[in-house]
């Protein structure tokens, strides 16, 4: 029993249902989808609503124009893609609100889809007022009988579109909001031994280390990350971390080492400065005397594998080095493709690391490849998600009305 209610609460036949996804894949500079495995997940909801006959539309954002329009993240590549899995025609249109919408839905047939544009055109999708959001999202549930949302990857967003529309339509979650959810709860329950992997350079991963370190059994630190560690331990190393949101605490990192959960690198690649092409040298952590630290060592790869060998349930998120650049990606490449080789339970979170999975073809090896990537980190510290407690809003008041 969900806190939400699902597809299965809903009699679809004929219904014009508003569909939320997230669209947000990325686009090269000419506006061409580069990775659509985000399309590709949402499809279980979209073929069920057409096995369904429902009548459906679909909402999407796309990249971030600020609330103007943006030829380049116009949501016509994203409708080209689906049509292309879908094998049937997508009618795209050119707004999302509006007369023109409402004449095109009027007169859609079951199992026939249209695709709006980009809801982010328009600034009220984000504003902070929420009486401005209410009356955008009024506009929008204007269009639809009910409202799916499977946008898992915005659903620690605030928006019209996310949370407000769910005051105006039932609602209820998609397939992939479901499967995201039941996938990342697994880090509350996990089999033993439970190991993290964990890197990146946003040091506010530190709150989901706190917040996972009782359920873990080891947690294996690398990127950024790890520097920030080695540092309050009194190591002489630079890092370029992201500290923002991060409100830095010794005292913190020194009750999260004291737990002998925290795994550090035992070598590393150290690069003289942060530059591609910069002169670098493995060096063991006890001989570090400054210089940048870009990837983890041959060492530290074996002596990580050894934990992950042993462990029934891995969750990864964040690289292990600055993979963008191919002389330090060579600890993002090897972890990865261990884990996917892995019998374990394989949960990747972080839209980089997805990102790292998807480029080396391994997202079917993987239990599962989080398609949020800050919506599964913001769930993995232990927040609320407020798109999943809007639709647990909808169901209760749909149970104060019975
Ligand atoms: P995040 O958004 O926190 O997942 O961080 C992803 C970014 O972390 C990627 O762009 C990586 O290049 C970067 N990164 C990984 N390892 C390091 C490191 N040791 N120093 C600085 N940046 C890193």
């Amino acid at each position: 029993m969900y806190e939400f209610l699902t597809l299965n609460d809903f009699d679809f036949k004929s219904k014009k249902v508003l569909l939320r996804v997230d669209f947000n894949v990325p686009l090269d500079n000419k506006g061409r989808v580069i990775d659509d495995f985000r399309i590709r997940s949402a499809l279980p909801t979209i073929n069920y609503l057409i096995d369904k006959g429902a009548k459906i539309i679909i909402l999407t954002h796309v990249g971030r124009p600020r609330g103007k329009i943006v030829e380049n993240l116009r949501t016509n590549s994203v409708a080209n893609r689906l049509r292309k899995f879908l094998n049937m025609d997508v009618v795209k249109l050119n707004e999302c609100i509006g007369k023109d919408v409402r004449q095109s839905i009027s007169k859609m047939e079951e199992n026939k889809i249209i695709m709006l544009e980009n809801v982010r055109f328009h600034p009220e999708e984000k504003d902070t007022n929420e009486k401005v959001r209410d009356k955008f999202a009024k506009k929008l549930a204007s269009l639809a009988d009910l409202y799916v949302n499977d946008a898992f990857g915005n659903c620690h967003r605030n928006h019209a579109s996310m949370t407000n529309i769910t005051k105006f339509l039932p609602s209820c979650a998609g397939l992939l909001v479901q499967k995201e959810l039941k996938m990342l709860k697994i880090a509350n329950k996990p089999k033993r031994p439970f190991v993290i992997v964990s890197g990146g350079a946003k040091a506010d991963k530190i709150n989901i280390i706190a917040n996972l370190v009782r359920k873990a059994d080891k947690i294996l630190l690398s990127g950024a990350l790890a520097f920030i560690f080695l540092k309050v331990k009194g190591y002489k190393c630079e890092f370029k971390a992201d500290l923002e949101g991060f409100e830095f605490k010794e005292e913190k990192i020194k009750a999260l080492l004291k737990t002998k959960k925290i795994i550090l690198p035992k070598d590393v690649v150290l690069a003289e400065k942060f530059e591609e092409h910069a002169k670098s040298v493995i060096v063991k952590t006890s001989d570090i005397r400054g210089g940048f630290g870009l990837d983890i060592g041959p060492d530290t790869i074996k002596y990580y594998k050894k934990f992950l060998k042993n462990a029934k349930t891995i969750l990864w998120f964040g690289p292990v080095g600055v993979f963008e650049w191919k002389r330090f990606s060579k600890g993002t490449r090897e972890v990865a493709k261990f884990i996917a080789n892995s019998n374990a339970i394989t949960i990747v979170g972080g839209g980089d690391s997805a990102a790292v999975v998807a480029k080396l073809n391994l997202i079917d090896k993987m239990t599962h490849v989080s398609t949020g990537g800050g919506a599964s980190l913001f769930f993995l510290e232990g927040k609320k998600l407020p798109a999943i407690e809007a639709l647990k809003e909808c169901k209760r008041r749909k149970r104060r009305k019975l």
